[in-house]
């Protein structure tokens, strides 16, 4: 089957909504046909972002968001909130989610139920610490994540939701997975969700994990990455562009 690339940029803690129009700006009309784009953007730039990336075919994804539909939760951001604000999807579960600020794997499936029932496109990010994959519990780690972020979900929407495999050790690092330890991981994640929601085939995996213009092609070109999830180089619009082209190929 043949599943369409999608490459989504992390912004992480960077970028005004005035630097986040600049780069929609930048990087609109640079968008291949064959390939889905999103960036991930800070909370204060969702609404500016989404305003402008309309109709570019640039979608616009929320970084985090709360598992309740509303209520005493202080700092916290809801669905509703995010679709009113014109997004489009939501980035849940990411390694600096659950390290920094302790999300378990029951709160990131609380937040992956919740974003499809409101009708939010999702990103859910898995992956193994350099500790796991030296003690070689790399797949036992993806399997629990897997697993955990996609219980109590039907098979529509699993496969709606993107994975992303981001091994830690190689987030922000430099430390690229090569092509062949991405692609490995990846033919597990799937797999597994062949075996447990019936739709492996459909379902796409990015990977993330120090991609840049340079590496980006051999990655994307292997048969179960599915397109990436950019960190540092989706900051540049020349750089990010570069990356989506390399996943025309
Ligand atoms: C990320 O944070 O999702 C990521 C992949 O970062 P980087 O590309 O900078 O490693």
């Amino acid at each position: 089957m043949s599943r369409r690339p999608f490459v989504a940029g992390n912004w992480k803690m960077h970028k005004t909504a005035a630097e986040a129009v600049a780069f929609v700006d930048a990087l609109a009309g640079r968008i291949p046909a064959a390939v889905d784009v999103a960036v991930c953007a800070p909370f204060t730039a969702l609404a500016e972002t989404a305003r402008v990336a309309a109709g570019s075919g640039i979608a616009v994804y929320a970084q985090n968001m709360h598992q309740a539909e509303k209520g005493a939760f202080t700092g916290e951001v809801s669905a509703a909130m995010l679709l009113a604000a014109g997004v489009n999807g939501v980035l849940v579960g990411h390694s600096e989610r659950r390290q920094l600020f302790g999300e378990t794997d029951a709160a990131v499936n609380s937040k992956v139920a919740r974003a499809h029932a409101a009708g939010l496109q999702v990103i859910l990010a898995v992956g193994e610490t350099a500790a796991e994959r030296e003690a070689e519990l790399t797949e036992q780690v993806l399997e629990r994540q897997v697993a955990a972020g996609l219980e109590g979900l039907d098979s529509e929407q699993v496969a709606a939701t993107t994975l992303a495999y981001e091994p830690i050790w190689a987030i922000g690092t430099g430390l690229t997975a090569t092509p062949q330890i991405a692609q490995a991981a990846h033919a597990f994640i799937r797999g597994r969700v062949a075996e447990l929601h019936g739709v492996g085939e459909r379902v796409r995996i990015q990977y993330g994990g120090s991609v840049k213009p340079e590496n980006a092609a051999d990655l994307f070109v292997q048969p179960d990455i599915d397109g990436g999830l950019i960190g540092g180089a989706s900051l540049e619009p020349d750089d990010f562009a570069a990356i989506v082209a390399a996943a025309t190929q």
